[in-house]
């Protein structure tokens, strides 16, 4: 079981090495402006709805929204105006 954990990690390690002269921390999402304490809580924010929804309004060139602001817009019509 814990050997798949394992071997993620080290894909994760694999992807972040492209980016290190950029000088951003580790596990960090530059489209939500977070950083995460482990490989395995980023990915899972990769697959999360604040990331896509911030991946879209960083695309329309729009600041990236908390994931506070984000549990609030879920709720409200705004949602699907981004
Ligand atoms: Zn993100």
């Amino acid at each position: 079981m814990t050997t798949t954990n394992t071997k993620n990690i080290e894909e994760i390690s694999q992807l972040e090495s492209d980016s290190e002269d950029e000088g951003l921390f580790d596990n960090y999402c530059s489209n939500c402006l977070l950083s995460f304490s482990d490989p395995a809580s980023y990915r899972n924010h990769y697959k999360s709805e604040i990331h896509h929804y911030n991946s879209k309004r960083a695309i329309a060139h729009l600041k990236p929204v908390t994931l506070e602001q984000f549990e609030q817009r879920k709720q409200s019509t705004l949602f699907y105006y981004l």
